[in-house]
Parts: structure tokens; sequence; C-alpha cells
């Protein structure tokens, strides 16, 4: 795959799902690819957002291209708060000490990333904040003063499981459906494995790696 193949399959989930083209953007994940290929890869193609996962591998990185746009989608750790200074979006928010750890570091910066909240996605995975939850992490998040655009999650690997697509997509409509009850209009959901059925259940950023760089 590449990314003229991946925007294809995205412009073509759309338009199955009656979505008005360019409605789900493609996040380009780059964790773990040299500048180099990022640049053959990706940016031969087009401008898109660039995510990382790792606080110093985005350090690095957006020292050397500081005009590209960056997205963190990695776990937060509270000293790695500082390296968040280039991002505009900051995807797995998943406790409200990172939000005002963020909030308090932006205040040097001049400008804040907005964040997404992470969502459980009920299986073995427990990052993220139970749906339960989420109306309180978000006024807790709001009140720090960030501004929070959406929510954000992570499929389990179903692979081999014979309901693997059911099950995706309902976890997909789900979070789309949590969304729409916080009047929350992001949703960062996909990734190379299932970001066709991602976009049909109404993705709005899809988190591509390995299928832009094979
Ligand atoms: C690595 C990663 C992705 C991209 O995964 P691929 O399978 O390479 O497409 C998306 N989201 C998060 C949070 C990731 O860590």
């Amino acid at each position: 795959m590449s990314v003229p193949q991946v925007l294809a399959a995205i412009r073509a989930a759309e338009a199955d799902a009656g979505r008005p083209a360019g409605s789900a953007q493609l996040v380009a994940v780059t964790k773990g690819q040299p500048l180099e290929a990022i640049e053959r890869c990706v940016l031969a193609c087009g401008a898109f957002p660039l995510a990382e996962g790792r606080a110093q591998e985005l350090r690095d990185k957006a020292a050397a291209w500081p005009e590209q746009e960056w997205h963190f989608i990695g776990p937060l750790q509270r000293n790695k708060v500082k390296y968040m200074r280039p991002v505009t979006l900051v995807h797995g928010l998943e406790a409200a000490w990172q939000a005002e750890a963020i909030a308090q570091a932006a205040q040097g910066w001049g400008r804040a990333p907005d964040v997404l909240l992470q969502v459980q996605n009920g299986e073995a995975q427990k990052h993220g904040t139970e749906p339960a939850a989420l109306p309180g992490m978000l006024r807790e998040v709001q009140a720090t003063g960030l501004t929070v655009r959406g929510l954000m999650v992570m499929a389990p690997d179903l692979d081999g499981h014979p309901d693997r697509d059911e099950r995706l997509l309902s976890l997909f409509r789900d979070t789309a459906r949590r969304a729409q009850d916080l009047g929350l209009s992001e949703l960062s959901m996909g990734m190379s494995g299932d970001y066709p059925l991602a976009v049909s259940a109404g993705a709005t950023l899809v988190r591509v790696g390995r299928s832009l760089f094979s």
C-alpha cells in the first residue's frame, strides 16, 4: 500500500457511507520511520499531519521539520509533557492531570495543543476513560482551558475472529454516538488494519502508519 492507495480507500469508504469526500482526514503515523522515508512515501504525495507515539522521537523529528503539523498519539507521561510544544493535537488524553500539565506548560509556549479524549475499548487494553466517566472527564479537561475537539479510540486486535468486522464496526459506532452525545465533532479512529470500517462509522481522523510505507 501507499499514500495514494490509502487515500483512495478512504474516499471509497466515505462514498459508501454517503459522506462528503474529504470528511475523513489521513493522519500519517511516522513512528519508527526515518525522515527520508517520510519525505519519499508521505510528503511527496501531499501535506498531511504527521503523528508520533514516542515523545523523544517527536522532539527530534519536529526539530528537523519545524513547519510541519505534528500530532501526538502515544501514552503521555508527566516528564514528557515538555516535548508537546510543537504538537497541535494530542489524540490519547486519558487523565485530567495530563490536561493540567499540558495547560500549565503551554503558558510558556504561547499556544496550547487541542486534545481528544481516549475512550476505553472494553477489551484487554485499559488505556483511556471508561465511557460512563467521559462527561466528568470532559468537564475536568475543559476546566484547564484546553480545547477538547473529540474522542479517540483504539480497536482491540480481533484478527482471526469470525465476527471481527461486526465487532469493530460496533465499537466505532458506539464511539461516534458518544462523541455526538457529548457535543464533540472530531473522531480519531482507524489504523492500517481497520480504517475503512472506521470511516464508514464516521471517523474524521484516521491514524494510518504501516500501510503508507509498505
Ligand atoms: C502505531 C499507531 C497507529 C498506526 O498503526 P498502523 O497499524 O501502523 O497503521 C495508530 N494509532 C496509534 C495510537 C498507534 O500507536
